[in-house]
């Protein structure tokens, strides 16, 4: 079969030909309905390597980390699932056994170090493929639910979903106000989700007009970057400051501005992966304002998401590739060229 595989550090992936995987026990075979291409694989392919990066994404194997599918085979020891339903898939890959597994977060687990890979797609086979092989308990059901839409659930939807689900305290309660900064496959979800699950006037950023124009249409205020862009938040926000921010971009500007704009007892979620420094002192920040990273969600969360998504509360905006186009969707991605999720349909849509 045709799968999209990241062969060696620091080099951009090739779609070749490779086995087609069978289950192992406790397994399924998905025929893959949907894989997105997330900016977190520009990083593995381009900026890890064996002394910078979790070992376990040493290469090679398949990508995609963001999958679903629908079953077309079950390995040993499993039944209770039918073939032919679709599932979206929970990526993360822990022991399974463990406290922080037992409760669903396998991003978490505790046997980590020990783990030969971190996730479907990151590790291990993914799904940037005809078929990818998963574990059975990481299937979420999608019902009569469109599963090639669905694909971006599990990292755009799961991770936004879990760091706005952590800042709830924040955003409880009448004249909230929640930032979304960098409004690409993560952010346009995050203003969604935000819409749905809160009462808090949503702001976003981008320095892509386009971008802005979509946030605006799922119920964001916007502000555009260069100078002022603090002061205007804030005026928003009637002069207190923001609840919640959350910073899909991670790169020092970008934390500077959330810190800028944070209200009293705030807190500043750092999502994406840029890397950037932010030098903390206690007047750096109002009084009680938390400053923290995340990472993906929980499978408990994903059955969440995938209930907002066929409440038509959540609807990813994607744009569609061939797998022969993968190599071209993630030329895109990297290139800031997308305007919407690129997600891969090996068997069309
Ligand atoms: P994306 O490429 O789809 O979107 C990024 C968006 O940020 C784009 O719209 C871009 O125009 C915008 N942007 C870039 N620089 C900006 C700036 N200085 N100010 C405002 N906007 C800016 O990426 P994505 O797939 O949505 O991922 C977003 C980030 O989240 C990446 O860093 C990714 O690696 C990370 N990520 C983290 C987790 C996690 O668990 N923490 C999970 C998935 C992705
Ligand atoms: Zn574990």
């Amino acid at each position: 079969m045709q799968a999209v595989v990241f062969e060696q550090w620091k080099t951009f992936p090739t779609l070749k030909d490779v086995e087609r995987p069978s289950p192992g026990p406790g397994e399924v075979l998905l025929k893959v309905a949907g894989a997105g291409a997330c900016h977190s694989d520009v990083a593995v392919f381009r900026e890890f390597d064996a002394e910078h990066g979790p070992a376990q994404l040493q290469p090679s194997y398949v990508l995609g980390h963001e999958n679903s599918g629908w079953v077309e085979e079950l390995g040993e020891g499993v039944d209770g699932i039918a073939i032919g339903d679709a599932f979206l898939v929970y990526g993360p890959v822990g022991c399974q056994h463990c406290a922080a597994c037992s409760r669903g977060q396998d991003t978490y687990c505790q046997n980590a170090a020990e783990m030969p890979y971190l996730a479907s797609g990151l590790g291990r086979d993914g799904g940037m493929a005809e078929y990818v092989a998963v574990p059975a308990r990481n299937l979420v059901p999608l019902g009569d639910a469109d599963p090639v839409a669905a694909a971006p659930l599990s990292d755009a939807g799961l991770t936004p979903y879990h760091a706005i689900k952590l800042a709830l305290p924040h955003l409880a309660g009448g004249g909230r106000h929640a930032l979304v900064i960098g409004l690409g496959g993560l952010g346009q979800i995050a203003v969604q989700i935000l819409t749905a699950i809160t009462g808090a006037t949503v702001i976003a950023t981008d320095t892509k007009p386009d971008a802005m124009a979509r946030a605006e249409r799922a119920g964001a205020l916007t502000v555009p970057g260069g100078e002022g862009q603090a002061a205007a938040i804030r005026e928003l926000t009637g002069g207190k400051g923001v609840d919640a921010v959350f910073d899909f971009v991670g790169a020092a500007p970008t934390i500077q501005l959330s810190a800028a704009v944070a209200a009293l007892r705030s807190r500043i979620t750092v999502v994406g992966i840029a890397g950037g420094h932010y030098d903390w002192n206690f007047y750096g920040v109002p009084y009680e304002t938390e400053l923290t990273s995340t990472y993906w969600g929980t499978i408990e969360e994903l059955h969440e998401v995938v209930a907002l998504y066929r409440a038509g509360k959540i609807v990813p905006e994607n744009e569609y590739y061939a797998l022969d186009d993968a190599l071209e969707a993630y030329r895109r991605l990297e290139a800031g060229e997308l305007s919407g999720r690129a997600v891969i349909t090996p068997h069309g849509r």
